[in-house]
């Protein structure tokens, strides 16, 4: 049923966003790739996702700290493949500081990728798909939408802010057919998590080795998420099955948040 529908995906030249991307290729979606990186490596990423899956994909390096640049790449998907149909706002950063040393720009800038680019985005998306009556939104937050981890106020307040505002968007839009929820997982093993090792270690006042296994006493299961298992949910979100469930935040975490 998700066959022939089109996609953006945030922040999927990496990691979580880049199994999304793969995970709804593989049911027939076309795709939107978006984020930084090495051009000849997201040209073979976008090309191998054609090959692989028969289906269309096109690329937008929109750099989502900057508004313009997040109604752009919307614009951009629907030009070029005809309709955005599934919007899954995906790409974050993180830094890992106290608060008293947390540099402005690094508040400024999380909260403007990890928070308000999704509001940029929905806010061009959401018109589309109220004309065609079907829509998926679906953000990718995090168990810090739900609880708190200490030297993370951006990375925090904004996967808190992506709670109330996939909730409120879901209200909005509930009886268009479109359903907006959020994905909330645990420790995923990708590159943002690895970049944080040294800061963490540093805050905590721990070895690098160490954290690794800080990071898994979050996780019940001791053991870290997979893309693929992030990537699964987002494809059953999107799929007809899911079609009343809106405004909810999908814990993936191994058990973190339950504690
Ligand atoms: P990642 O570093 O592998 O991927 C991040 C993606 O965002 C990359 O494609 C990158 O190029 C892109 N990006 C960075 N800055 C951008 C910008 N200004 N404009 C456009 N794209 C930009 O990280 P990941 O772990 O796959 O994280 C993806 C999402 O999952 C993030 O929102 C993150 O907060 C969330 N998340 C990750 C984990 C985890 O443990 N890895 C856990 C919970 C939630």
């Amino acid at each position: 049923m998700l066959k022939g529908k089109n996609a953006v995906v945030t922040g999927s030249t990496s990691g979580i966003g880049l199994a999304i991307a793969r995970g709804l290729a593989a049911e027939g979606v076309n795709i939107t790739l978006n984020g930084f990186g090495d051009a000849g490596e997201i040209e073979k990423l976008r090309a191998g996702l054609e090959t692989e899956f028969g289906i269309k994909a096109v690329y937008s390096g929109a750099d989502l700290t900057k508004a313009s640049e997040c109604a752009g790449l919307v614009k951009f998907g629907e030009e070029k493949l005809g309709s955005v149909d599934i919007l899954v706002n995906n790409a974050g950063v993180q830094y890992v500081s106290p608060v008293e040393d947390f540099p402005d720009e690094k508040w400024d800038l999380i909260i403007a990728l990890n928070l308000s680019a999704a509001f940029h985005a929905i806010k061009a998306a959401v018109p589309g798909m109220k004309a065609r009556k079907w829509g998926r939104i679906i953000n990718t937050a995090s168990a810090h939408a739900l609880v708190a981890s200490p030297f993370k106020s951006a990375y925090v307040s904004a996967k808190h802010g992506i709670a109330g505002l996939t909730k409120t968007i879901a209200l909005e839009t509930a009886t268009f057919g479109i359903t907006v929820n959020a994905i909330c997982p645990g420790y995923v093993w990708t590159p943002l998590v690895e970049k944080q090792i040294p800061d963490t270690a540093k805050a905590r006042g721990i070895t690098e080795e160490q954290v690794k296994e800080f990071l898994l006493a979050e996780q019940p299961t001791k053991e870290f998420v997979t893309v693929d298992q992030v990537a699964a949910l987002a494809v059953f979100l999107a799929g007809e099955n899911a079609k009343s469930i809106t405004g909810s935040l999908q814990q993936i975490d191994g058990g973190w948040v339950a504690e």
